[in-house]
């Protein structure tokens, strides 16, 4: 996923300290006293997911057919009121191992209990941008305000950011119908201060949209440029209900998109324009959400769907390219992140992953553009059996070495019963 899209065949990736030292053809590949594995298949940058609450595997399959409003007041919210840091911990092991597996190796994640949510990803392995969820809402359990979940987040950034190169921290304001536009501004000053990302949810729903508007006379947009949150740097969440003058808006103050196109064609809520935002030169990366709202975390799925959506709503076969999808679930999303990963290259984060290439999916490719093609059109997370994040080996032959599996599918079982029961 370099700028030209290079395929080695076959090809050689040294690795040293946890980054790229060189990538190319084997023909030419310097000579090395370092160990040296064949592993076959394709290697390919490990997918980035831009939006994630993956610890809601103690919620997957709640509300379903509900309406993203009914969806979370009633389906959601009550049984994250009860929620403790250890079922987040155990939530986010079984969440990392789904990703893992799936090829993912960095997650972005907003929700409660972040510092568990932070101890899981560690422990997993993955690679984590972590965004505490800051939000007036009965979810967030009793006692906390908006106000403590902001003093929270900025004492587990200022414990965890930069302690770990596979952990970093920033601020997860909810949403604009979620928090008083003084919260809003806290939040825009308090990350400045910090120089921390802005994970916000923006327009996902209609009905939310309208919510906004009526509460104070404009579209989120134009409520984070009041409040000062778009002086910082953004990752804005689903961008589905905005207008063009919005994404103008969101272009000159570089705003990063997260597109959930499962999540929200699950939910009813819409289709993101990411043909609009990738000619207005937005950074755009693509994000499952929560299981509970997805499914799955089968990032191929959304890698899929962009470019299939985008093409249906657009009658045009063209409207989103084959290598652009493949760059919004890599370097697309490694982009909107800031981080140095989602690309093959010298220099970059070592996080890659091997597909089984010897597989009717890739038959009967034999150019390079056919080989990128296929790994969008018939490619899946079935075919990748190895994942190394920051060069360690943290999926071998589809088993996940640092999470046991079956422990983390029976606790989160049981903490799901506890909280569906209650
Ligand atoms: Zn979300």
């Amino acid at each position: 996923m370099d700028e030209d899209c290079h395929v080695y065949r076959p090809g050689v990736l040294d690795v040293v300290g946890g980054r790229i030292e060189w990538v190319g053809e084997a023909t030419v590949a310097p000579a090395t006293d370092l160990p040296e594995r064949r592993v076959g298949g394709l290697l390919m940058p490990g997918l980035v997911n831009a939006h994630g609450h993956s610890s809601m595997t103690l919620l997957r399959g709640a509300g379903d057919e509900l309406p993203l409003a009914r969806w979370l007041s009633e389906a959601i919210w009550p049984k994250e009121a009860r929620l403790t840091p250890d079922d987040v911990w155990w939530g986010m092991q079984l969440g990392c191992a789904e990703l893992l597996r799936a090829g993912v190796t960095t997650t972005c994640e907003m929700y409660l209990h972040s510092r568990a949510v932070a101890d899981a990803a560690l422990g997993a392995g993955i690679r984590c941008v972590v965004t505490p969820g800051i939000f007036d809402l009965p979810g967030a359990g009793p006692g906390a305000t908006w106000q403590r979940l902001l003093e929270d987040a900025a004492q587990l950034h200022e414990d965890l950011d930069g302690r770990n190169e596979r952990v970093c921290v920033g601020l997860g304001p909810h949403a604009a119908y979620t928090l008083p536009s003084d919260g809003l501004t806290a939040v825009a000053k308090v990350a400045t201060e910090l120089d921390a990302l802005v994970h916000v949810h923006v327009a996902e729903s209609r009905a939310e949209d309208e919510v906004v508007r009526k509460r104070h006379g404009c579209g989120a947009p134009e409520l984070f440029a009041r409040t000062g949150i778009l002086d910082c740097r953004v990752l804005a969440a689903h961008a589905v209900w905005l207008e063009d003058a919005e994404l103008d808006l969101f272009a000159r103050h570089d705003v990063a998109v997260a597109h959930c196109p499962q999540s929200n064609a699950k939910l009813g809520s819409g289709i993101a324009r990411v043909p609009a935002m990738l000619a207005r030169g937005l950074r755009v990366g693509i994000g499952t959400d929560g299981p509970a709202s997805n499914g799955n975390l089968d990032l191929w799925e959304e890698l899929r769907l962009s470019p299939l959506l985008a093409r249906a709503v657009a009658c045009d076969a063209s409207a989103l390219g084959t290598i652009e999808a493949l760059r919004l679930a890599t370097s697309g999303g490694a982009a909107v992140l800031g981080l140095d990963c989602g690309v093959l290259a010298a220099g970059r984060l070592a996080d890659f992953v091997r597909l089984e290439f010897d597989d009717a999916a890739f038959v009967p490719a034999r150019r390079d553009g056919e080989i990128l093609a296929l790994l969008v059109w018939a490619a899946s997370s079935r075919l990748v059996t190895d994942v190394w994040v920051a060069g360690r080996h943290r999926v071998e032959s589809g088993v996940c070495r640092n999470v046991d599996e079956p422990r983390a599918r029976r606790e989160v079982a049981t903490r799901a019963r506890r909280l569906a029961g209650a």
